[in-house]
């Protein structure tokens, strides 16, 4: 069988892995007196430190791709960040470091620079480098996320979730699969994924945000209820929510806004979402609208997310109009 997008795969799910070492090497580092003094700083080289790798890496491979990604490197550049830029250098010497390249900070901040574009084209990437910031912190759950998007459908993404020792990655038309996060000495085969068949709701679980900024607990409470989901919400940080609802540990993952205003960045979803899609699960907005990514950085077009292993879809947004959640 002629493999579509082998390339994009084979060298988003590389990019991905590298950023996930990074990221496993900075969150090494973090003192435990860190913690206590709650030291951001861990976080802001992980994150600058994943874009550049991944940015490099799809640069190096996809010169004219754009690539729409959460940050860019003006922050970083100014002189009272000069010894965060120096420890983004070291981690990104350190991860690269194997291929010969001299780097310098100029070259980290250009590439942490192509991740700048903001419009919709016909052809991009979207990245986020870490996903789930506050689960990084907190030694639990994040994740680096990336989609290629096509005529505004995403065709192949890469999700790297350390807290779970996982890559996951999708592409269209052929499923979702899952590898170690770890290259193994003799590496097997992928294994694909798939969703849960379950709809009974005493065994039905479903998973939301730690953060009740981030998703609305009380309105998922109350549609669990409805349904008669009995079983409390899995909390967890990031894209890996996806991942879980993708390989069938659970069944449903709602994002219910919490703001009028927020609008959904598309590097939160692009990834997990076609996981899910292609693991055979369903992904709406809170109004049953197929997520929308022409509109350059945001989902503008949609409100909140619901993810299903698509048996309890329809009663799920029957529960939102029902409780007239907006
Ligand atoms: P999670 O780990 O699922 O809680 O989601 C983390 C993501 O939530 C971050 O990457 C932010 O882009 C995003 N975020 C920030 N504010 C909001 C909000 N008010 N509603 C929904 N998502 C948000
Ligand atoms: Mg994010």
């Amino acid at each position: 069988m002629s493999r579509r997008f082998e390339w994009e795969r084979e060298v988003a799910v590389r990019a991905v892995r590298e950023a996930a070492r990074l990221c496993r090497a900075v969150a090494a580092e973090i003192a435990p007196e860190a913690m206590a003094k709650k030291d951001k700083s861990p976080v802001t080289v992980a994150d600058f430190g994943s874009q550049a790798i991944v940015a490099h890496a799809l640069a190096s491979e996809f010169p004219d791709d754009p690539l729409i990604a959460e940050e860019d490197s003006a922050e970083l550049r100014q002189a009272e960040n000069a010894a965060i830029l120096e420890r983004v250098v070291g981690h990104v010497r350190a991860i690269r470091g194997g291929h010969g390249e001299e780097i310098d900070a100029d070259e980290v901040c250009r590439w942490i620079d192509r991740g700048g574009a903001g419009d919709y084209c016909d052809r991009f990437w979207t990245l986020d480098p870490i996903d789930g910031t506050k689960g990084f912190l907190r030694g639990e759950q994040y994740a680096i996320a990336l989609a290629l998007v096509l005529g505004g459908e995403v065709s192949v993404s890469a999700l790297a979730c350390p807290g779970l020792d996982a890559v996951f990655y999708a592409v269209r038309g052929e499923g979702a699969f899952v590898v170690p996060l770890d290259v193994p000495e003799v590496p097997g085969p992928p294994v694909k994924i798939h969703v849960s068949a379950r709809k009974d709701p005493a065994a039905v679980r479903f998973c939301e945000s730690v953060e009740s900024g981030h998703s609305a607990h009380g309105d998922a409470a109350a549609i669990a209820d409805r349904l008669g989901i009995t079983s409390p919400p899995i909390r967890m940080d990031s894209q890996a929510k996806y991942a879980v609802v993708g390989r069938g540990e659970a069944d449903i993952y709602l994002r219910l806004p919490t703001r009028a205003d927020y609008r959904e960045k598309i590097w939160d979803h692009a990834a997990g979402a076609f996981l899910v899609a292609e693991a055979g699960g369903f992904v709406t907005d809170i109004h049953g609208r197929p997520l929308d990514f022409r509109h350059g950085r945001e989902l503008a077009d949609n409100r909140g997310v619901i993810v299903s292993n698509g048996r309890l879809h329809d009663q799920i947004l029957d529960a939102i109009r029902e409780l007239q959640i907006v």
